[in-house]
């Protein structure tokens, strides 16, 4: 294989799947290929699982790509891609795993693509630790076609934890240039809104949930709802949205055996608070998903929350494939300013 090969300790900064994912996403954009040695080393199950193969294989598959060491358990792969092409795909985590997270690998090579893609996505689309799909389709969507692509998801069959099997079916229509765009102010809160989803479960949880969370936040009734949703298994999500005149924040929290509904809504509830009183337009997930396009653009800046270890770690690992920089400063008591650059 080639021994321009760029290496990567995939057990440093956040040490899980998404310094893989960054890299194939980035090894797909830039055409250099990657090894990566001490691959989720740290963790409980280290090594490749399920969903982090099938992340590799979407990458492989778009662009013809050459790999080794892509089997389940494996501490180091070798990835060399071919040309990205669009067409049609279907990827599937064969498990529960996040099938957004699959996405988010071969997203930013579809969306530079020469052609249109319709991509089927199967596995787990509302997953604790990852992207829900709603995060996707109304936050990092939205913020991504304001730097020129056009992408359409939806969702067939909701997919939770144990079960799986969820569907959804994304249209990415790329752009000839991806724009910088910045995000530095909230403005006014124009909505607040909360709704929960339940699948195979009684619907007095959701509602539950949804009731906590209209008191604490003040949320009126028109602005809630509850719905029953097809799924193969049990699950449970319920989703606080906050619209403002500059942003869209997105916040989820999972029922789970053994905790209270109300507790489930006080989790949510609070990272809610958490987004609102920094003023701050960018929630601290879609702060690392927005430095893959940012730095694809050449630049780009927004406000955010407190930085997460998965900012810093893409900031790291986008330092690698690109002559990007990002600048991490604190603007403010919970506010940080982030801005992606060329280095100088
Ligand atoms: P990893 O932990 O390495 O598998 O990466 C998780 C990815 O999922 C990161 O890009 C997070 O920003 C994203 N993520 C985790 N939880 C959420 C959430 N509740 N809403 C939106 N994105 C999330």
């Amino acid at each position: 294989m080639d021994n321009r090969m760029t290496v990567i300790d995939g057990s440093f900064g956040e040490g899980g799947g998404q310094i893989l994912r960054t890299s194939l996403a980035l090894s797909l954009v830039t055409g250099r290929p990657f090894r990566m040695e001490n691959i989720r080393a740290g963790r409980e199950k280290p090594g490749l699982l399920r969903q982090h193969l099938a992340a590799v294989e979407a990458a492989a598959a778009v662009s013809g790509a050459a790999v080794r060491g892509n089997s389940i358990g494996s501490g180091r792969i070798e990835f060399e891609p071919g040309e990205v092409k669009g067409g049609e795909y279907r990827f599937a985590v064969g498990t529960a795993g996040s099938a957004t997270l699959v996405f988010q690998s071969v997203l930013p090579a579809l969306m530079l693509a020469s052609e249109p893609s319709s991509v089927t996505l199967e596995g787990g689309t509302h997953n604790p630790w990852a992207p829900p799909f709603d995060f996707m389709q109304k936050v990092f969507l939205p913020a991504l076609e304001r730097m020129g692509p056009k992408v359409t998801l939806n969702l067939e069959r909701c997919g939770f934890f144990p079960a799986g099997g969820g569907c959804f079916h994304a249209r990415v229509e790329p752009a000839v240039k991806i724009e910088r765009i910045d995000i530095l102010e909230r403005g006014q809160i124009k909505r607040r809104s909360v709704r929960a989803l339940v699948a195979c479960l009684p619907e007095h949880i959701g509602a539950r949930e949804v009731d906590t969370v209209r008191e604490k936040l003040g949320i009126d009734a028109s602005d809630s709802s509850v719905s029953s949703v097809p799924s193969r298994g049990p699950g449970n999500v319920l989703i606080i949205e906050i619209e403002s005149e500059g942003a869209m924040e997105l916040v989820t929290g999972y029922g789970r055996r053994g905790v209270a509904a109300e507790e489930v809504a006080k989790e949510a509830v609070k990272e809610a608070r958490g987004y609102l009183a920094s003023g701050a337009p960018v929630g601290r997930h879609l702060a690392d998903q927005l430095l893959i396009p940012m730095a694809i653009a050449g630049g780009g800046s927004f406000r955010t929350c407190a930085p997460t270890e998965h900012t810093r770690t893409n900031a790291e690992v986008i330092g690698r494939f690109l002559d990007i920089g990002v600048e991490i400063v604190q603007a403010g008591e919970f506010a940080w300013q982030v801005d992606v650059a060329t280095r100088r």
